[in-house]
């Protein structure tokens, strides 16, 4: 697992050099369904970022590992979980997957009050066109940027999410999509495409995602190894759950 670790953070960032921008990129590294022994040799070797999808996964995993952990959550949050995880994940740095404004309060309703600097969230954006898929469509993306942004003061926008294909095969209209999402965004809201973080690419095309302007990729097994699900309803149930 070490050297898939090594590995995978060679390829992102010799793809940082090969992108237009050279901006460093994030590895998110994705335990989902691997023990914490696992995620607990990543962050021996030095990792700190890493991702979770399943709420229930993540609230069992994190006391149990070191808590300078960069939590991200990047499963689809049920409004009604939101404040669950918040509190049971002191150190949850950012939830990639808001995708409504209703989540959006839940998340700033959990954190009044607490004394933590403000939660970074993603817009998820649907932008392959499935009805499977979570996320807002293209052309909402501003107006739940602008309500996070404007609206709720213990969250922080820091940028765009998508999740591409259901069989993760490589499409890079949907990492062009949401590049011209940030740009409506950037002009809406007048920031800076530098200050709005982009989180696309997975184990089958994180590099290209890189190259394409990706911030922070998430990987989970090119560097853990194949999940095993007993069928491959059950593992698309579960990597979109
Ligand atoms: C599981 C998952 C990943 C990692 O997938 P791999 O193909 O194993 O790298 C990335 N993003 C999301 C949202 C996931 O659910």
């Amino acid at each position: 697992m070490a050297e898939n670790l090594k590995d995978v953070v060679r390829r992102v960032e010799s793809a940082v050099q090969r992108s237009s921008s050279k901006k460093p990129a994030r590895l998110v590294a994705v335990g989902k369904t691997k023990p914490v022994e696992l995620v607990q040799e990543a962050y021996e070797a030095g990792h700190r970022d890493f991702g979770e999808n399943y709420v229930q996964e993540l609230l069992d995993k994190a006391p149990k590992l070191p808590e300078d952990i960069r939590w991200h959550f990047i499963g689809h949050l049920q409004s009604n979980k939101a404040k669950m995880l918040v509190e049971g994940v002191p150190s949850l740095t950012a939830i990639e997957t808001v995708d409504s404004e209703k989540l959006a309060n839940k998340l700033e309703n959990a954190l009044e009050g607490q004394s933590r600097p403000p939660l970074e969230v993603f817009v998820q954006v649907n932008t392959s066109g499935e009805e499977s898929k979570y996320g807002v469509e293209p052309s909402d993306v501003v107006s739940l940027a602008k309500y996070i942004k404007e609206s709720c003061p213990h969250l922080k926008f820091s940028g765009l999410m998508t999740i591409g294909m259901q069989d993760y095969t490589s499409r890079p209209e949907n990492f062009q999509s949401l590049t011209e999402c940030r740009a409506k965004v950037c002009e809406a809201l007048g920031l800076k495409a530098e200050d709005v973080e982009l989180s696309m690419g997975m184990s089958g095309d994180f590099e290209q995602a890189i190259e394409m302007g990706s911030t922070n990729v998430r990987v989970g097994s090119t560097i853990f190894g194949e999940r095993y699900y007993p069928n491959k309803d059950e593992a698309n149930k579960h990597d979109n759950a």
